[in-house]
């Protein structure tokens, strides 16, 4: 189960806490210090953990709480809160254009879950009486067409290909102009992926938001390699402005560090987390629920 160690390692260091009927300062201070290592060892971002820590420190070190009658809780709840704001707080909603179709560019490295992640938001937004269209704009990798097709066809929505020998600017803007055509609401467009982020991958990028427009670019990113989703995220933002992460792989042994750090490191928000390949795998992300399952 994703964030085992991490959840384990903090609920081990609160059970000491919650069991102390008074806290000395040094008490807190030990407590903080295996929270940090706990969230380096998750793989938090360095910067974060230092900050994340500072912040609780300064709450939970004063007179109001360690008076209080169940001291080790306040810290807990202090833990808890902060966690939560790291995360981005409260949910970060899907956009809703209200001159439909909202556009939806889905970027991400290859391997990431770009595609299969377009229709379990499809899927999602099916759910909600929405009429999506997904538009395969990835002409590079052999399958990726195909695999849109072929989730299109289970999902029972529509899917628009111009094959592989048009370029994926113009794939986009007929993509967005069939779904206007064919009354859609929602356009998931695939775009393509590299292993490594590349120059002419983000020019191609930046040529299609150009021209399309986008209400959300959502990078969708392996939670599974930690600091590196965080790096690759950072690179992402500041070329293409992105407003939103999608976490994959949730499912997976994720050590936790990509889903505490990304926000706080890029300032973009998580939109959404996906765990397993079927297809109703994929929910809103709640900063709130997130923090609540890491601390027992
Ligand atoms: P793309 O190259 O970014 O389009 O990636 P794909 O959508 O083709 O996904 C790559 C692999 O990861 C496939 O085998 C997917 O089934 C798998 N995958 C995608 N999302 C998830 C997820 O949330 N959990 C798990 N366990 N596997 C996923």
């Amino acid at each position: 189960m994703a964030f085992e160690g991490l959840a384990s390692r903090l609920q081990n260091v609160f059970g000491k806490l919650r069991g102390k009927g008074k806290l000395s300062e040094e008490d807190v201070n030990e407590a903080l210090r295996e929270v940090r290592l706990a969230l380096l060892e998750a793989d938090v971002n360095f910067k974060v953990v230092k900050d994340f820590v500072a912040k609780v420190k300064t709450q939970a070190i004063g007179q109001e709480v360690m008076k209080s009658f169940t001291p080790g809780m306040v810290v807990i709840d202090i833990v808890n809160k902060e966690l939560t704001a790291l995360m981005g707080g409260t949910q970060s909603k899907l956009a809703r254009s209200n001159r439909p179709p909202t556009i939806i560019m889905m970027v991400g490295l290859q391997g990431a879950g770009k595609t299969t992640t377009s229709g379990k938001l499809a899927k999602l937004l099916q759910k909600q009486n929405h009429r999506p269209l997904m538009v395969a704009a990835d002409i590079y990798r052999p399958a990726a067409i195909k695999q849109l097709q072929v989730l299109g066809e289970q999902l029972n929505v529509p899917v628009f290909t111009m094959g592989d020998k048009v370029s994926p600017v113009e794939i986009a803007k007929a993509g967005v102009q069939h779904a206007k055509d064919n009354g859609s609401d929602y356009v998931i467009i695939d775009t393509a992926g590299r292993l490594h982020i590349d120059e002419s991958l983000m020019d191609e990028l930046k040529n299609i938001r150009a021209d399309i427009e986008p209400d959300e670019i959502l990078l969708v990113v392996d939670s599974m390699t930690g600091q590196d989703a965080v790096n690759v995220a950072e690179s992402f933002h500041k070329q293409l402005e992105l407003t939103g992460v999608v976490l994959t792989k949730l499912d997976g042994d994720t050590r936790g560090g990509a889903a505490l750090s990304v926000k706080a490191v890029t300032g973009c928000p998580i939109k959404f987390a996906a765990t397993g390949e079927k297809l109703d795998g994929l929910e809103p992300f709640f900063p709130d629920r997130m923090a609540s399952r890491i601390l027992g």
